[in-house]
Parts: structure tokens; C-alpha cells; sequence
């Protein structure tokens, strides 16, 4: 997933993504954070992992979840119908697959607004 996108996807989780450089006291300029400059671009999630899409499945589809399961339905229905239904589309997408869904679902109904993309 590319930063912008990921960028998107930390602060809609309520977490700072982090200033790309560390004050002389070694802390973010955002949230005040202490980071080891080696660290900050590790801090950052990946959304790669099943952690990071459970960290949205409880702070994006749930609070969303009719809305959601309308747009996992529209994008199953045009196009990628083939399996069963969307409910098992969706399970069968891989993390990251889903992750970058998610932010489509942000970007389009949830009005997230991305600075380069
Ligand atoms: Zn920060």
C-alpha cells in the first residue's frame, strides 16, 4: 500500500502517523511522541498485517457496518461476482486486499480526503 493511503488509514484509526522528521529532542512534531529516528519509519503500520486490519474492522466497518456491507455488495456485484456471495468475496480477499478496500470504502462514502492520490 502506498503512503498516502496508509497515511489515510492510521489517522482514520485515531493514531498519528508521525512527522517524517523528529525534533532535536527526538520527538514528533505531530503528537509529541519519543521515537528514535531509526524507528519512525518502523512505527508506522504496514497495513500488511492481520493486526492492522483487525485495528480497522473495529474502528472502521463496525462503526459502519450497514454502510459497509452495502459497498462490499456493490463492488461484488459488479464484476468480481463469481463466488458465492460477497460475505465469502470479502473472506476470501487477502489482508491486504482488504485493508486497501477499506480505504476505497473511506476515500468513497466516508469522505477521507488523501493528500496526493
Ligand atoms: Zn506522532
Amino acid at each position: 500500500m502506498i503512503d498516502s493511503r496508509r497515511k489515510l488509514l492510521t489517522v482514520a484509526l485515531g493514531e498519528c502517523w508521525h512527522s517524517n522528521y523528529i525534533s532535536v529532542d527526538g520527538k514528533c512534531y505531530e503528537c509529541g511522541q519519543k521515537i528514535h529516528p531509526l524507528q519512525l519509519l518502523l512505527s508506522r503500520r504496514t497495513f500488511a498485517t492481520a493486526d492492522d486490519y483487525e485495528a480497522l474492522r473495529e474502528k472502521v466497518i463496525i462503526p459502519h457496518s450497514e454502510a459497509f456491507s452495502e459497498y462490499v455488495w456493490d463492488k461484488w456485484n459488479c464484476g468480481d461476482n463469481s463466488s458465492d456471495g460477497p460475505f465469502s468475496w470479502w473472506l476470501k480477499k487477502s489482508v491486504k486486499e482488504r485493508n486497501e478496500i477499506i480505504c476505497d470504502f473511506g476515500k468513497e462514502v466516508l469522505g477521507w480526503e488523501g493528500s496526493d492520490d
